[in-house]
């Protein structure tokens, strides 16, 4: 039969491996993987300590074995909290952990009740990975991967259930045991159950981690990162989805080619730094006007695009020139307190049945020049280029 001892051994050995992954995720400055990084610490300790029983002190062996594995799925909790974003003191899990410690000293040195030990770990234990589960399946919508949120909360709640099923096993004295590491197939049975989290939940962390950091990469890549706004390649696959969707329903699309206006002499006259801020104003500025549904993207330099679906070119046209209007009352306010009016030219166009993107934008590029080379400030419709 498997010996206890052997099977906390493996476990203190993934507990190390599972603190070298989770240490070489630490400089990515992920919330949370700091506290998976302790508890595993603490995990590695503990059990180390548990191990030791029948050869060192209790108060060592027992009574800080426990305390420190409570700890550590605490510290885990911890974790998964500051990974959603959770805030505030764990009040309540700092309270279990305290009750912990003064239930396993009265029950090994008041009155002595292995049973009764064995029920306040498991209901502790048990406690702290329902409240894992619950946490993950809360946040698994805002979470763009749900496998990892899924893997983590299956896991969690079925360790939850083995740990109250342990609990409810020797707190209703269906099993008599004196120590822990007794060998009997149904102590090897939960001990291993309950040794396997620690491993488990150590890679659900390190899934999770994982996904937060292609998920940043993925909006490194996909979005501007001055001005928020989609990067170009973004902006072009999702008004390339748009120019399909359009086509499939048979409504109107219209794409605007923005360029703000002498953007080289606000560069010149007030430095490149203040050039990134009207940037970041007029960006700002466009995403407040476009409608959900919009896509607004930087297709580079001072140069923009705007893909409006469900919109005819007419409708687009009153739509740029409001916003053409707001920028000349507001000006953007430069660090010295003086009020820079600047402007930015348009070429519009709606999107023909059937043309591949390229076309829609080479149209309204060649408005975008009409309207520069009348003089800018203004916004140009296609139809009207080809009249001319
Ligand atoms: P026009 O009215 O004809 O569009 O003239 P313009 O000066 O706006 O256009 P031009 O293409 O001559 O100059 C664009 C300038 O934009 C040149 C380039 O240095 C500047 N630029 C491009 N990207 C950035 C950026 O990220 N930050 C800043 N500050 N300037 C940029
Ligand atoms: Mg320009
Ligand atoms: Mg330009």
């Amino acid at each position: 039969m498997l010996n206890p001892v052997a099977i906390l051994g493996v476990t203190v050995l993934s507990g190390v491996m599972a603190m070298a992954v989770l240490g070489s995720l630490l400089s990515a400055g992920i919330p949370g993987v700091g506290c998976w990084v302790v508890a595993n610490a603490l995990s590695v300790v503990a059990l180390i300590l548990f191990a030791l029983q029948g050869h060192a002190p209790a108060l060592f062996s027992i009574l800080a074995a426990n305390v420190l594995l409570a700890a550590t799925v605490l510290t885990g909790l911890e974790g998964f909290r500051r990974f959603f974003g959770h805030t505030g003191f764990p009040a309540a899990g700092l309270a279990g952990l305290v009750a912990v410690g003064a239930g396993i000293a009265y029950w090994t040195w008041v009155t002595l009740d292995f049973n009764a030990r064995v029920a306040l770990v498991s209901a502790f234990h048990a406690g702290i990975d329902a409240s894992v589960a619950v946490i993950v399946l809360r946040e698994r919508s805002r979470v763009r991967a749900k496998y990892s949120c899924n893997f983590v909360a299956v896991a969690a709640a079925l360790f939850a259930m083995g740990h109250a099923a342990r609990g409810m096993t020797y707190g209703l004295g269906l099993l008599s045991q004196t120590t822990l590491l007794q060998v009997s197939a149904i102590n090897v049975a939960f001990l291993a159950l309950g040794i396997l989290a620690l491993p488990t939940m150590s890679i659900g962390m390190v899934m999770l981690a994982h996904d937060q950091l292609a998920e940043r990469l993925r909006k490194l890549a996909s979005v501007d990162d001055l001005t928020g706004a989609f990067a170009r390649r973004e902006f072009l696959t999702r008004a390339d989805a748009l120019l399909r969707s359009a086509e499939r329903t048979g409504t109107p699309l219209t794409l605007a080619a923005i360029d703000i206006d002498h953007f080289k002499s606000i560069n010149d006259q007030h430095g490149h730094a203040a050039g990134d801020r009207v940037l970041m104003h007029f960006a700002a500025l466009v995403m407040e006007d476009v409608r959900t549904g919009d896509v607004f993207g930087r297709l580079g330099g001072e140069e923009f695009g705007v893909v409006c679906p469900a919109t005819t070119a007419t409708e687009a046209v009153v739509l740029l020139n409001r916003l053409r209007a707001r920028l000349a009352a507001s000006g953007y306010r430069l660090g010295s307190g003086a009020v820079l009016h600047y402007t930015f030219s348009v070429g519009v166009d709606q999107y023909r049945a059937g043309e591949p993107l390229p076309a829609l934008m080479a149209r309204a590029d060649a408005a975008l020049y009409l309207a520069k080379a009348s003089g800018r400030n203004r916004v140009v419709e296609a139809a009207q280029v080809a009249d001319t």
